[in-house]
């Protein structure tokens, strides 16, 4: 696919100011932050390409961390996933980091930061300590424990760690300001006891765990981060988040960090992905998945990685289409067609054409003899580097059902008997004569004859008809399940509604049908191969029909296709 020449976004300028200034010795350090709690979706890929992408074009590193500070919804089924789908978008991460790294660091800067009376144990509810915020005009309520003596923060921190404080009993607080704009400085929970369930990586070392804005901030720093990289909705985190380094940094982090007193991590925010007819809130594809709305996490309807991938489409494809939607500071919507247009501009140049028939019917050929024969046709008209395939011809074929109307007037230009001259794709004109019913009066088999002299690359194949159809021929093809798939979702914002989102689903988001396909496909009929876990996708153009591809539910008997898309593009209009 092409390169479109793109000014710098607006990180880059970023980047390239802080590089041109000198800053951190030129170093260019980011990171990709998932929490292991659910699979990648496409708005996490806009993240990915931001992140790996600054570190790819100015020579720098880019890190994956996992954020995994709530055992409770983490898991190391999504690690793996997480890191099959980065590789699969066609990135390399330099180390791969975990939060739960640093729960000794993080833990001991809470001790320190109590021991400078900075920090206490609160033990209202969350409700009581929610009541208690304020609103951005009006002051918060200090909670009746923000004065406590350090001694006894210290005693009930270590005894929350050691497990003798019940989940919920008891949060360690930053004591900060309550009076505070910015609401995130009102007391902060720091820390919160998770007892119910081991974390995946450390087991029940720890009843103690970080929060967000406690956490993320000082693993950047551990790690050397230059530009941390996230969505807009932390912005109004980001004083917080310098306000930790502060505390620490430098000579209070006590060496934490091998780049001196003056480094700084600096998070910077774009704006997050939203796409029209889709969700991608985690909690909300755990529901789909959950209650069996889709058929898992890969279903090629959902936003996800494994979807897409399942889908059709390739990681080229959608790099391509984050490039196209570029970063900004603006929230906004994204149609779903410039999705589709970007795969469709992508296969139309590299998915190789081939024969379905949807809704068949038999054409019989009368004045054709003998065994039948094998015809050559382009696998992309017109892209001779694509090659060519063999294409069995003979006397009995499938044509769709609606290329042959018993009575039509002169407007209709395909097989009518005493009708018009038609060509058959890549071989022969043929002209129909006439039909045969059943007793419903179903249309059960075409007839026609054919002039042996037509045949497309000899002479006679120059002579023009107003129409060509597809064909398959009888004896060679095969019986595929093609799923059509649509948009998942019948109103463009799901989110936006009202009332239960799984009411909004699209009911016709998958129509399943059997095709007749070209004996080419056969080549297909194998279990998935895989390449670094995950299978190796072909991709076809069925003709007249649009995108599709190979699907993993395929074996050495069933053939089954996915429909990427459509190959009408409504998004150019
Ligand atoms: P949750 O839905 O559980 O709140 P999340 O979508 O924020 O999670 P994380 O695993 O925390 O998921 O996200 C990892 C990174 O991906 C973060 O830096 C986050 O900002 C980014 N990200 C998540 N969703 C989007 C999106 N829609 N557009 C762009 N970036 C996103
Ligand atoms: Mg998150």
């Amino acid at each position: 696919m092409e390169q479109e020449e793109k000014s710098l976004n607006f990180i880059e300028q970023i980047v390239e100011k802080d590089l041109a200034d000198g800053v951190n010795d030129g170093r260019i350090q980011t990171r990709f932050p998932p929490e292991p709690n659910g699979y990648l979706h496409i708005g996490h890929v806009k993240a990915i390409c931001l992140d790996f992408g600054i570190a790819e074009k100015y020579n720098g590193v880019c890190n994956l961390r996992f954020d995994d500070t709530n055992p409770a919804k983490e898991d190391t089924e999504y690690v793996e996933t997480i890191e099959r789908d980065i590789a699969w978008l066609g990135f390399k991460w330099g180390q791969i980091y975990y939060a739960s790294d640093y729960f000794q660091q993080l833990y001991d800067l809470a001790i320190r930061f109590i021991q400078a009376g900075k920090a206490y144990v609160d033990e209202q509810t969350a409700e009581q300590i929610a009541e208690q915020k304020g609103t951005p005009t009006e002051p918060g309520v200090a909670s009746p424990y923000r004065d406590r003596p350090i001694e006894e923060n210290l005693r009930l921190f270590e005894a929350m760690q050691r497990g003798e404080i019940e989940e919920g009993k008891m949060v360690l607080r930053a004591k900060i300001d309550m009076a505070n704009p910015n609401m995130h400085f009102r007391d902060p929970i720091m820390y919160r006891i998770i007892t119910s369930h081991p974390h995946h990586r450390t087991g029940r070392k720890w009843n103690v765990y970080p929060m967000y804005d406690f956490a993320h901030g000082q693993s950047d720093y551990f790690e050397g981060v230059t530009h941390s990289i996230c969505t807009l909705e932390f912005e109004v985190h980001r004083p917080l988040y310098d306000y930790f380094i502060d505390q620490f940094s430098g000579a209070n982090f006590c060496g934490l960090s091998p780049y001196g007193p003056d480094y700084r991590p600096k998070q910077r925010e774009f704006n997050r992905l939203n796409i029209t007819y889709t969700v991608m809130s985690k909690r909300k594809m755990l529901q789909l998945v959950k209650e069996g709305l889709v058929a898992g996490w890969d279903d090629p309807r959902m936003p996800t990685v494994c979807g897409l991938r399942r889908r059709g489409y390739t990681p080229s494809s959608i790099r391509t289409f984050m490039d196209r939607i570029g970063y900004t500071k603006v929230e906004g919507m994204i149609d779903q067609g410039l999705l589709e247009h970007t795969i469709r501009e992508d296969l139309k140049e590299t998915a190789p054409r081939v024969c379905a028939i949807f809704d068949p019917v038999k054409l019989i050929i009368t004045n054709y003899e003998g065994e039948g024969e094998t015809l050559t046709a382009e696998n992309i008209d017109g892209i001779e580097a694509l090659g060519t395939r063999e294409v069995r011809f003979g006397r009995e074929l499938w044509i769709e059902r609606g290329d042959f109307l018993e009575e039509a007037d002169n407007k209709f230009y395909r097989l009518s008997p005493g009708g018009r001259e038609v060509r058959l794709k890549n071989s022969y004109i043929i002209q129909a004569t006439g039909c045969e019913k059943d007793a419903a009066g179903n249309i059960t088999t075409v007839y026609a004859t054919y002039d042996p002299n037509s045949k497309s690359g000899t002479e006679g194949g120059n002579r023009k008809t107003k129409a060509t159809i597809n064909w398959v021929e009888c004896n060679s093809a095969l019986d595929a399940e093609v799923r059509l798939y649509d948009r998942l979702f019948a109103v463009e914002n799901p989110s936006a509604e009202e009332g239960d989102f799984r009411d909004l689903l699209n009911p016709e988001s998958l129509k399943v049908v059997t095709a007749k396909v070209e004996g080419a496909l056969r080549s297909e009929l194998h279990a998935p191969i895989l390449e670094n876990g995950i299978p190796k996708e072909n991709h076809y153009q069925l003709l007249k029909q649009g995108y599709f591809v190979v699907d993993q539910d395929t074996t050495t008997d069933k053939l089954v296709l996915n429909r990427t898309c459509s190959l009408k593009d409504n998004y150019l209009k």
